[in-house]
């Protein structure tokens, strides 16, 4: 299925996009957007909207401390690069998972997809164009309420890596945590 850091996954590639990122407000719910991306299996973090350095220099600070995980970007051109992955004829070509609470219920959908097919996951900003329902292979929902674009994103990515986004490895990490019952365990590389 793929490799992240060297690591065999029983899922294959994970990228997650982030439209309509808005500098002056939303760099503390995109950043949790790009740290649960790290944490549970996304390997590709691609910011739309607003380019934000700040936001990148954070994400790489967490790179350099805990280990290599993700890789951030930012797309100039969402709209553009979701309809050139929509019409490729590759037939590994990324499926496009979008997240809204207008979709079909996440559980049962993810169990009918193809696992071994990349995922582009596009979670939306205040505002989400109107043709993103129709480029999307899938409109998805995490319950049919309104809710946080980083639950969402943390509960579809747990469904679709069955919970194995955790057991990634990170490369050349400064800080290992270990799990424990009473305090921190942190030891330095
Ligand atoms: N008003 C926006 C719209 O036009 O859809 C929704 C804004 S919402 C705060 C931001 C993002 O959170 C959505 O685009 C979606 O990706 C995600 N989101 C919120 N609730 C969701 C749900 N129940 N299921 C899936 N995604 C959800």
């Amino acid at each position: 299925m793929g490799t992240i850091c060297g690591v065999e996954m029983t899922y294959s590639a994970i990228e997650v996009l982030r439209l309509g990122h808005r500098v002056g407000r939303d760099p503390r719910i995109t950043t949790h957007l790009a740290l649960v991306s790290r944490a549970m299996g996304a390997d590709q973090f691609t910011l739309a909207g607003d380019m934000d350095e700040k936001l990148f220099e954070n994400i790489a600070s967490v790179n350099e401390r805990f280990g290599h995980g993700i890789t951030c970007r930012h797309e100039q051109s969402p709209m553009k690069m979701l309809k050139q992955v929509a019409k490729s004829d590759d037939e590994l070509r990324p499926l496009i998972i979008h997240l809204t609470m207008y979709g079909e219920p996440f559980k049962p959908t993810i169990a009918k997809l193809p696992k071994n097919r990349p995922v582009l996951v596009v979670v939306g900003g205040a505002k989400v164009p109107a043709e993103l329902f129709s480029i999307s292979d899938y409109n998805i929902a995490v319950g049919n309420q309104p809710h946080s674009e980083v639950a969402a994103l943390a509960l579809f990515l747990d469904c679709w890596t069955e919970g194995a986004g955790f057991e990634r490895q990170y490369q050349n990490p400064q800080l290992v945590i270990s799990p424990s019952k009473s305090g921190k365990d942190v030891k330095e590389v």
